[in-house]
């Protein structure tokens, strides 16, 4: 045991880690959420499939090569808790850690074989600054961690905070929607194909915004990971 081990064995008995899903307490081997939890992540599996809901949602709306997501994101479910902490509750280690599960379903596949670099969606800077870091990010750095795949963080950037869509038109909807994103350096994303990487999905307009800004680069290959997606 090294001084560290030790030093984690002994505050741990003073703030004993707890499984984000349980509550119960973690065993030292355990990050963020225990095995039992981890084995019940009710997973899609759509990696392996074409034509699946997401990617019915996605389609026409920007071009793509694929999309997969992780896990149900159900009300009442395992998610939906786990996304909420890692957004509101500085739980980081759950970010990396379903990153890293993910990672490891994908290695290997159709899916992940032509992908050649990760792109998290990144948070208006605004935004990053007030919660301390980007979650998207943390999961695509698991994602990164498990595939060994190359991640890209500052060329993809937010420009707009907050859009408003309420009582819009079409068109305004669409410019607002067009201009959230852009890529600072269009060259190094030319002719790669990307994976770009979100929390949840739920009606798409956030990638659809960032497969915009993307898409403007040449020779470009989008596909889409999320950890969630909604039902
Ligand atoms: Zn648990």
């Amino acid at each position: 045991m090294t001084r560290n081990d030790l030093l984690s064995e002994f505050s741990t008995l003073f703030f004993p880690k707890v499984c984000a899903v349980c509550g119960e307490e973690l065993l030292s081997s355990e990050d963020a959420i225990c095995l039992r939890c981890m084995y019940k992540l009710p997973r899609t599996n759509n990696f392996r499939e074409k034509e699946h809901a997401a990617e019915k949602l996605m389609a026409g709306r920007i071009p793509f090569e694929r999309i997969a997501t992780f896990c149900v994101y159900a009300k009442g479910g395992l998610l939906p808790p786990l996304i909420h902490q890692l957004k509101y509750q500085q739980r980081q280690e759950i970010g990396l850690l379903l990153g890293r599960l993910f990672g490891e379903d994908l290695r290997g596949s159709d899916f992940l074989a032509p992908v050649e670099l990760i792109v998290p969606v990144p948070l208006h800077p605004r935004k990053e600054r007030e919660r301390g870091y980007n979650q998207s990010q943390l999961i695509a750095e698991g994602l990164s961690q498990a595939t060994s795949l190359p991640l890209s963080v500052g060329n993809l950037i937010r420009v707009v905070y907050n859009p408003t869509q309420t009582r819009r038109t079409r068109t305004q909807r669409w410019e607002n929607v067009r201009d959230i994103f852009r890529v600072i350096h269009p060259e190094m994303f030319q002719d790669k194909h990307l994976l770009l990487v979100d929390d949840v999905i739920t009606t798409g307009s956030t990638l659809e915004a960032c497969g915009i800004a993307l898409a403007r680069c040449r020779g470009v290959k989008i596909s889409m990971a999320t950890l969630g997606e909604v039902y």
